[in-house]
């Protein structure tokens, strides 16, 4: 099947109300403009480099979101431009993320990723530290970005009633968390490939899917 069909299938079994990040790390940016031509406006990056370089030669109506592992010296590549910031896990990205999103007179959209699973290898806030932090206070003094909800990752495994498990844990997290923000804390991004049925009906507005929409990535 064609990136169009499979993205065109796929957009097809989603509800209305669940955004779909189509993932194109490691594609070429003939992927992305196959996805494009399909009518598919948003998409996901996980490193910076290829982010900007994507950006700089596709159709400026792209919205790009950022889904991997920040590092505070690459957010100035980014903060121009970048419509959502997923992979938010720590007091000092914010900040930095405030700085240079005040530096090009922007407010940027970040989500909170909090990291529920046993696996090291992922990323995102400890809840208890996150918790802590937001009862703070501090970031209503971060006025050039805008808290629009919550990211997480299930665990990689085939074991579906661990996979659900997880994502009502990151859904219970962020009904908690609203209270806090208001109104525009409205996205609870989770589920890819593999999961995203299982995310949906634990309530996710964002599925971030790569691999069934462009193939294997060639690392
Ligand atoms: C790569 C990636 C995805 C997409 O994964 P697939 O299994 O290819 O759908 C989703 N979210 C994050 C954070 C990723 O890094």
């Amino acid at each position: 099947m064609s990136v169009k069909d499979k993205i065109l299938l796929l957009r097809s079994s989603l509800p209305q109300s669940v955004k779909l990040v189509a993932v194109s790390k490691f594609h070429p940016s003939e992927a992305v403009l196959e996805a494009y031509n399909a009518g598919q406006r948003l998409f996901g990056e996980s490193r910076v480099q290829e982010l900007v370089a994507k950006y700089n030669t596709l159709p400026k109506d792209i919205e790009w979101h950022m889904i991997g592992h920040l590092q505070t010296n690459k957010v100035r590549a980014i903060a121009p431009f970048i419509s959502l910031i997923e992979s938010v896990d720590s007091v000092r990205l914010l900040e930095c993320i405030n700085r240079e999103a005040e530096r090009c007179g922007r407010v940027i959209d970040c989500l909170l990723e909090v990291h529920i699973t046993d696996e090291d290898s992922k990323s995102g806030w400890d809840i208890d530290i996150l918790r802590t932090y937001l009862h703070s206070g501090a970031i209503n003094a971060l006025k050039n970005i805008s808290i629009r909800g919550i990211m997480g990752m299930a665990t990689f495994t085939e074991d579906e009633a661990v996979i659900r498990a997880d994502f009502e844990r990151i859904a219970a997290i962020k009904h908690e968390l609203e209270p806090l923000f208001g109104e525009q804390f409205d996205i609870l991004s989770m589920g890819m490939s593999d999961d995203y049925p299982i995310a949906i009906e634990c309530g996710s507005t964002q599925v971030r899917v790569g691999s069934s929409i462009f193939g294997a990535r060639q690392y």
